[in-house]
Order: structure tokens, then sequence, then C-alpha cells
């Protein structure tokens, strides 16, 4: 089993490639059922969700669709901060269309939380969400809770396939969990 040595902390490898790519895979096929016939907006919550929403997209078949980025920050290291700041706000209209939150991990929740009444304010015609990972334990915010879910996670810290710690360890190309 590979590990990782990050921040004075030691990890594990958890979701090998393979599994994240059958993950992946399960999402995309229910997403692809559920929207035949439309015409979907997804919108990756950077910066966290772009190693996950470039595998998810590719697998997205039959379906007209298009891409769009949002960049919000909450967390500090290993724990929120509670404030979601719009570092990056959408640069295009989501007015009337079906919109598909793509996250990397929906942990409390208050990330979608915001986001939803963000973007419902905004005149999306409807808003679902897609997250690699889900910590359902942790969730504060019921109408946060994640429409499409790669895996479940209970309440421990991971990192890697677009995850950081303080901005390093994205690039992982699978997902560690922390060993306390
Ligand atoms: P929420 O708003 O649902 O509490 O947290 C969502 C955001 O927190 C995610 O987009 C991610 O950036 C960060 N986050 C939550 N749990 C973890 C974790 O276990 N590892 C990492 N690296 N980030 C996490």
């Amino acid at each position: 089993m590979r590990t990782i040595d990050e921040h004075g902390y030691h990890f594990e490898e958890w979701l090998t490639p393979a599994r994240i790519a059958e993950d992946v895979e399960q999402v995309a096929d229910r997403i692809n059922a559920d929207y035949a016939g439309k015409e979907p907006l997804f919108v990756i919550v950077l910066n966290g969700a772009f190693v996950f929403a470039a595998d998810l997209i590719r697998k997205i078949e039959g379906i007209r669709c298009e891409q769009t980025f949002i960049r919000v920050s909450s967390y500090f290291g290993m724990s929120s901060t509670g404030q979601l700041q719009f570092i990056v706000p959408l640069q295009q209209s989501v007015a009337q269309r079906d919109v598909i939150i793509v996250e990397d991990i929906v942990d409390s929740g208050l990330t979608v939380h915001q986001l939803k009444a963000h973007l419902r304010g905004l005149g999306a015609a409807s808003v679902k969400v897609a997250t690699m990972l889900f910590k359902p334990n942790k969730l504060e915010y019921e109408d946060a809770r994640p429409d499409y879910v790669g895996h479940e996670i209970s309440d421990e810290f991971v990192i890697g396939y677009g995850l950081d710690f303080d901005g390093y360890v994205r690039n992982l190309d699978a997902i560690y969990k922390v060993k306390k």
C-alpha cells in the first residue's frame, strides 16, 4: 500500500485509481440516464473538483452539456472556517439552466448549501450536486445532501485526486486517508 507524509501527518492509500475510475463511471452513468434530452450546465467548484470534473465530464455521453467554474473557499488547513468566500464568481448565466454542481467532497454541506442558494437566486431551473466523496455523518445542512456520490466516507481527513492539504498534494492519483 502506498503512503505519503505531508505537513507532519501520515497518509495511507484508500481509493486506488482503478476504484476511483469505477466510482466516476457509476456517477456518470446515472447523470447520463437522468439528463437524457436536457442540456445541463456543470458548475465545477474550484480548486478541488477540477480533477474529478475532468474525469466525470469525459464520461458524459449522448448529452449536450456545458461547463463553467466557480471558486470558493471555506477551509484553512484541516478545518472549516465556516465562512464561504466567492474568490472567483460565476462567469456564465445559470438562468433557466439545469445546473449540476461538481464538488470534490461534501463535508458539513456548508459550501453546497450556500452555493445552491446562490444559484437558485440567479434563476437556475434546477440544481443538483455530484461529488466524488460524501461524509454523511458530518452533514449539517440537509439541502446539501448530494444527488450523485462517488464514495461515502466517515469523519476522516483525505487528500489526493484534487483534494489538498494547504494547497499541496492535489496531484496524487489516488485518495489517501490520514492515520492518527
Ligand atoms: P463543507 O462546506 O461541505 O463543510 O466542505 C467542503 C469543502 O471542504 C470541500 O470542497 C473541500 O475543499 C474541504 N474538505 C472537506 N473535507 C475535506 C477533507 O477530508 N480533505 C480535504 N482535503 N478537504 C476537505
